[in-house]
């Protein structure tokens, strides 16, 4: 993976780099912000060597998916573990702008905006047959022109929330991906649904005060969330098509793409 990196000139220079303050907590170590070779950045680094190889891998996947709703991947360095180098983006994560911000600072259509951006992502990785699996608004990140890109793609696979079946995250993973494992495009949906009622609700925590027990049963018997206070009928029938029980009545993300779009222009026309 190294030299196949190295030859493709994905491989970054630890002396062009400056590392700035640190700007959130992943799973296998900490996120700074940054600036390489006069660029602002983000660096994920990962000390644990074990997992940097697995990650180093991964990024292989990452350097040949290039869309302006996934977030760029432009690097990697090799020192102590691994450091990630992506695009910087300075507004965060979806559910911490839209908790901070909240109904009076954002309208409808930058719901619907976050929305078709979040879609446009997952329609491209859909068309290269790649499978997410960890899709949600936490995952989602706002660049500084308030752009929604989805993030960590084609990580997770080495992702322990997402490959160790104890640790999946049951309010957003489909049924049959988390009884039987299947995880697919379609499984995606699912999750774009409960992102959706993130989106609009903005930023509540999905199924609130029921516990993850409850909601694997009740969820299994046929339940599933009311829609969020204010949100367009229209908006609320994609989250009701996107957690059908069956994988196959769920509509693609090229579908719901479309729809959206509709959407879009009966809100906000041209
Ligand atoms: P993990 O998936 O291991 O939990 P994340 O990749 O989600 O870790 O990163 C944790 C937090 O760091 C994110 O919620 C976000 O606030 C911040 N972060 C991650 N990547 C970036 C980035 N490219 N630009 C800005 N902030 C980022």
């Amino acid at each position: 993976a190294e030299l196949e990196l190295s030859k493709n000139g994905w491989l970054l220079d630890i002396e062009k780099l400056t590392l700035g303050e640190n700007i959130g907590e992943g799973e296998f170590g900490a996120v700074y912000e940054g600036v390489y070779m006069g660029q602002r950045v983000a660096v994920k680094t990962i000390k644990c060597d074990v997992t940097a190889q697995a990650f180093l891998q991964e990024t292989m996947v990452m350097t040949k998916l290039q869309h302006k709703n996934l977030v760029r991947l432009l690097g990697v360095i090799l020192h102590k573990g691994l450091h990630i180098v992506t695009e910087l983006m300075t507004k965060g994560n979806l559910v911490n702008f839209l908790r901070t911000r909240g109904r009076s600072v954002v309208n409808s259509v930058q719901l619907l905006r976050f929305s078709l951006d979040v879609c446009e992502g997952m329609e491209y990785l859909e068309s290269k047959k790649l499978v997410h699996r960890d899709l949600a608004a936490r995952n989602v990140l706002i660049s500084d022109d308030n752009v929604a890109k989805v993030s960590d793609f084609g990580l997770t696979k080495v992702d322990s929330k997402v490959s160790d079946k104890a640790k999946l995250p049951v309010k957003w993973t489909a049924p049959e991906a988390l009884k039987k494992e299947k995880f697919s495009t379609k499984s995606d949906v699912w999750s774009y649904g409960i992102l959706l009622w993130e989106i609009f609700s903005y930023g509540r925590q999905p199924y609130p005060k029921m516990s993850l027990q409850e909601v694997k049963d009740k969820v299994e018997q046929g339940y599933r969330m009311e829609a969020p206070e204010d949100c367009p009928p229209s908006v609320y029938s994609l989250m009701r098509v996107c957690w059908e029980q069956e994988p196959r009545k769920r509509p693609g993300f090229h579908k719901l793409r479309e729809k959206l779009d509709r959407e879009m222009e009966k809100l906000s026309p041209g």
